[in-house]
């Protein structure tokens, strides 16, 4: 099955997403190749692992109207039966355009998927992870959202030569506000251990605790949507169902109750270590290593002892 795989490039790589989505297609024996999205700013990337083109648009900012154009003619052109997209702000944008463009619907938050004949069988997270469902798409254009961390990246070397570079002339488009995402040290995404606060935490003016343990562990900091809708903390750091998913090898949850929606987007990290002074609290049933203690306390002194 002809198959389309949209990445983007984040920090001059190509998204990790796009290199799950990689990973999951070559075990699979797709016949695929890569559309890299990026702006006149972007890095080259190319690889000798997949055919790859490159999308740049002439703007400093992604104009995703006219990337969705150039898509679609890539798609009419190569009759490329299978889109594939990470579930990110970008990948979200291109498939909704897609899915208008050929009158398909788009099928969200796979978390599996594979191929029988001409028909893509695809596994849904549903009710914040708790269920699944499959479903069989037999429509003519199959337009995927894969769930980030759904699958292992893939190995490969990224080079600056080897890819077909197709330039976007954006449609004048009219910008009214520009919002850069806050990004300072270890990325939530990327990142092996990852720090998490909760309501626990009591205080905002608490969160230099997390910070200083966070520090020493080299890890990236992530918050609970309480503490995110409090103001404590920027949207882009929420863990859940509606922020970001994530899978380090270690995630350390101070002061989180462990609702189902902050679970699915952690669960699946290797090891988990939560400290909470409720021993009832949901988060000890996932936990690797569960301390009943006051956040307040029992952090600096681990902070101190590392
Ligand atoms: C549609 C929907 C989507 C949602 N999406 C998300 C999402 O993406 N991410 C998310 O996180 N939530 C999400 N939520 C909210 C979720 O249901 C919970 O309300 C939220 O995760 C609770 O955050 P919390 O653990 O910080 O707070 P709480 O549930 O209030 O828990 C605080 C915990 O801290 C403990 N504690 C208090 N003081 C201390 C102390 N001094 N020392 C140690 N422990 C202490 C308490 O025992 C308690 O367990 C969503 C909800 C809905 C309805």
């Amino acid at each position: 099955m002809k198959t389309l795989i949209i990445g983007e490039v984040v920090e001059g790589k190509l998204s990790s997403g796009a290199l799950e989505i990689i990973a999951k297609s070559k075990e699979l024996g797709l016949e695929f190749e890569v559309a890299t999205v990026g702006t006149v700013d972007s890095p080259n990337i190319g690889s000798d692992s997949f055919k790859n083109t490159y999308l740049k648009c002439n703007e400093s900012q992604l104009s995703l109207g006219s990337v969705a154009n150039t898509l679609k003619t890539m798609v009419d052109e190569q009759s490329i039966s299978l889109v594939m997209a990470p579930s990110t702000y970008v990948g979200r944008d291109l498939i909704a355009f897609l899915s208008v463009d050929f009158d398909s619907s788009q099928v969200s938050n796979v978390i599996n998927f594979s191929v029988d004949g001409e028909n893509v069988i695809t596994s849904n997270s549903i009710n914040g992870g708790e269920s699944e469902y499959n479903s069989k798409i037999t429509s003519d254009k199959k337009l995927l959202l894969i769930r980030p961390k759904s699958f292992e990246e893939v190995q490969i070397e990224l080079n600056s030569t080897n890819y077909e570079t197709v330039e976007i002339n954006s449609e004048e488009p009219e910008v009214f506000d520009i919002f850069i995402e806050e990004k300072s040290g270890p990325q939530l995404e990327d990142s092996k251990i990852v720090v998490s606060a909760g309501r626990g935490m009591v205080d905002s003016s608490n969160l230099s605790l997390v910070e200083d343990l966070a520090s020493k562990l080299n890890a990236a900091i992530g918050g609970t949507r309480a503490i995110v809708d409090a103001g404590w903390m920027p949207y882009s750091q929420q863990v859940g169902q509606t922020g970001k998913t994530v899978k380090p090898d270690v995630y350390i949850a101070l002061g989180i109750s462990g609702a189902t929606q902050h679970q699915v987007g952690m669960k699946d990290s290797k090891y988990i270590i939560a400290i909470n002074k409720d021993e009832e609290a949901p988060i000890f049933q996932i936990a690797d290593l569960g301390l009943v203690a006051d956040t307040l306390s029992i952090v600096p002194k681990i902070t101190e002892n590392l």
